[in-house]
């Protein structure tokens, strides 16, 4: 009845959504701040304006959504939390996230939320003829996807202190001849690698193979690599509106990269379905994008709650790995992370546990609003 590839599918295991109780979610690091309201004024506005538009099909290139992601990232750097918003509502970026060269809408692609693009991505760079280099413990989609396509993977294992084992998955692409692809920050442990590190890999590894960087988390405190793309031509940087850009519920993603590469990608999409992005979610993408100075503040606020919780946490004997991103990874020595789940679970707040061995012991908590960690703050000490 089914085809031989059924065999090779191993679908991802998303975050709970649960229907049934009202949780508080720190399970899947959505953003806990709503869109701009120039998001929400702009999707009404142009569906009130232009009915018409939901029965036509939507501009297949996305054109206008393209420039408009540019632009923000030329005004940002690219690094949310970092940049500057004057009494005006001016952003700039901050002296380390300049980015040397003007960011074009050739050197966009944009798909469906970045996971459509990641799949885009593999099959475009990617084949089954040799191994592509990942961490053992990244984002868990990658493996989905090379399942999906038939690449073998070389998972190389993580150093004890959970960061990158950057000589081995070196030393490994070199030797393989292969393309390397992780995420910065990495997910789940929320550690970042600096943009010369990145720099030093990527000068080191194969030159005629696609090296991706996935910076899905890079706004709360990482180092963008998009100012690499003008050392290398074999870079491709995946980015997402679903956690800085607090719009996980319009699936928007996209890449940063040369205009060979993205010429790529756009093949690829164009051989499957040639109309991605919807009226409404082209729309909402380029009022957010306009609308930085909003995103700066909310970037700002995760970060901050971020360090106090990550704070309230080691004064209780929590490990807290240090975090880039808009989650914690924690353990606590004697504390079983299932059952820590189930607990908070039981007092009405959703948390990510990973049976994965290696990390079962660790919980993986999404920074909510102050609100919403005050009452994680006192179900864990209830427990
Ligand atoms: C959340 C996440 C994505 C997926 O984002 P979408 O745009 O919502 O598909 C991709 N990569 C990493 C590392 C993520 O954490």
């Amino acid at each position: 009845m089914v085809s031989n590839r059924m065999e090779n599918l191993h679908p991802y295991v998303p975050g709970e959504q649960p229907k049934d109780r009202q949780y508080i979610k720190l399970n899947a690091n959505e953003n806990p701040y709503p869109p701009s309201p120039r998001v929400i004024d702009a999707v009404c506005g142009a569906v009130r304006a232009h009915p018409e538009k939901l029965g036509l099909y939507p501009d297949p290139d996305s054109s206008s959504l393209k420039a408009a992601i540019a632009g923000m990232l030329n005004r940002t750097g690219g690094v949310l939390c970092r940049a500057d918003v004057d009494e005006k509502g001016n952003v700039s970026p901050a002296a380390q996230d300049r980015i040397p060269f003007e960011v074009t809408p050739d050197m966009i692609y944009c798909g469906n939320g970045s996971d459509e693009v990641l799949s885009f991505v593999f099959y475009a760079f990617f084949g089954s003829d040799r191994e592509l280099v990942v961490p053992e413990h990244t984002y868990s989609f990658y493996p989905v996807y090379a399942g999906f396509y038939q690449i073998p993977l070389d998972r190389v294992p993580l150093k004890s202190d959970w960061t990158l084992d950057v000589e081995r998955m070196i030393g490994d692409a070199t030797a393989r001849d292969s393309g390397t692809i992780f995420a910065n920050p990495n997910a789940p442990t929320g550690i970042a690698l600096s943009r010369a590190e990145i720099r030093d890999m990527i000068r080191r590894a194969p030159k005629d193979r696609v090296f991706v960087v996935d910076e899905a988390y890079v706004d709360f405190g990482g180092e963008s690599s998009i100012p690499l793309l003008a050392e290398f031509d074999n870079l491709v940087i995946v980015r997402t509106f679903s956690k800085s850009l607090c719009g996980a519920g319009q699936r928007l993603g996209f890449i940063v990269s040369s205009p060979k590469l993205v010429n790529y990608v756009t093949t690829v999409k164009n051989s499957l379905n040639h109309f991605p992005i919807d009226f409404v979610a082209q729309t909402a993408g380029i009022a957010a994008c306009e609308d930085a100075a909003y995103y700066v503040g909310c970037a700002k606020k995760v970060v901050s709650v971020r360090e106090s919780f990550s704070a309230f946490l080691r004064e209780r004997g929590w490990e807290v790995i240090g975090s880039r991103t808009n989650f914690v990874f924690v353990r606590k020595n004697g504390v079983r992370g299932e059952e820590t789940y189930r607990a908070i679970k039981e007092r009405g707040i959703l948390v990510r546990h990973f049976s994965t061995p290696g990390i079962e012991d660790f919980l993986r908590i999404t920074i909510g609003t102050a609100a919403q960690m005050e009452e994680l703050k006192s179900a864990m000490e209830n427990i």
